[in-house]
């Protein structure tokens, strides 16, 4: 029986493909880089589609940059061509969502997160509480908190403390006051074996200690991509490819978005997942099926040559 979706491509179709559509959505690790290296070949594919006229956009869930500092990592990486304007990270689009969705003015967000957060914060002109540091042994009752905070916005956090917790949960007591994630991702791989807790698990402390749900911005909800066709005319879904490395978060996204889905087999998604998930009877699973699997994307160099 064949399983829906899954489709292993190469040769000629990778250049139908190629042919077919007009922009082209990237995930960033685990896709066209590990960490601080370039997957071998991915900055001639980006090149390459961004030559041939095509969009080429990249979707991160890392939130812990400001989006100049990716652009001089594209460079250092060797990816030529790469703008600013490409680059759709979840602090940019958390601070987007902010500062155009709740129009926060006044009173402030209260960040439980890292300084790439603050900074696209700060670009988009949102207000967030200018916290000093805690001392050491301090409870919530020595704190003061602050009045009429509008939004809690939960990210990476290295220098997550259970006091901070205590008080983004003091502040969601308040109905009115948003509740905003910049991802739900469980874990990252590092090197040797070991893991980076993701900023979903900081949000399921929020959730459990609130009882209420994180509104989230990055992957998979749809809100990057409403951000891309909002800044660029002409982004048709039906033309759109999103190439990604997991299955819950980039195919989900592509999925929710309307987009045709690709898997590449450099990151944390293995082929048994997704034909797993594609022979599953829930329906719900389907989403995570890709329509495409390659093993990196460099599997695109052969389409380039004429
Ligand atoms: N968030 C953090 C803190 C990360 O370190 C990573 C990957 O390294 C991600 C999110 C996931 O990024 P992407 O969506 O580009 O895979
Ligand atoms: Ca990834």
């Amino acid at each position: 029986i064949g399983l829906k979706g899954c489709r292993r491509v190469r040769g000629a179709q990778i250049r139908h493909l190629l042919d077919a559509k007009a922009c082209f959505l990237f995930d960033c690790d685990g896709v066209i880089w590990h960490g601080e290296q370039a997957v071998p070949g991915a900055p001639r594919v980006v090149h390459a589609l961004l030559r041939r006229g095509k969009g080429v956009f990249f979707v991160t869930n890392n939130c812990t940059r400001p989006r100049e500092t990716y652009v001089r990592k594209f460079r250092r990486l060797g990816f030529t061509g790469v703008r600013r304007e490409h680059i759709f990270s979840s602090s940019y689009c958390a601070a987007l969502y902010l500062r155009d969705v709740a129009q926060v003015r006044g009173g402030g967000v209260f960040v439980v997160g890292c300084e790439g957060m603050r900074e696209e914060l700060r670009e988009a002109g949102v207000p967030y509480l200018q916290e000093e540091a805690d001392v050491p042994g301090a409870t919530i009752y020595d704190c003061a908190l602050s009045a009429g905070v509008k939004a809690v916005l939960v990210g990476h956090d290295d220098q997550f403390t259970f006091l901070k917790l205590a008080k983004a949960s003091c502040y969601l007591r308040d109905p009115d006051c948003l509740f905003l994630a910049t991802d739900s991702d469980p874990w990252h791989p590092l090197k040797d074996g070991r893991i980076l807790p993701g900023s979903g698990c900081l949000t399921a402390a929020l959730e459990v200690a609130t009882g209420r749900k994180a509104t989230v911005i990055g992957k998979p909800s749809r809100f990057m991509f409403e951000c891309i066709s909002s800044q660029f005319t002409g982004v048709d879904p039906a033309q759109c490819l999103m190439v990604g490395d997991r299955l819950e978060t980039d195919m989900l996204f592509g999925s929710n978005c309307g987009l045709d889905t690709m898997l590449t087999l450099t990151g944390v998604s293995q082929l048994e997942d997704a034909e797993e998930y594609s022979r599953s009877e829930q329906s719900t699973k389907q989403c995570f099926v890709p329509d495409y699997v390659v093993d990196t994307i460099a599997d695109f160099l052969p389409a380039f040559e004429e």
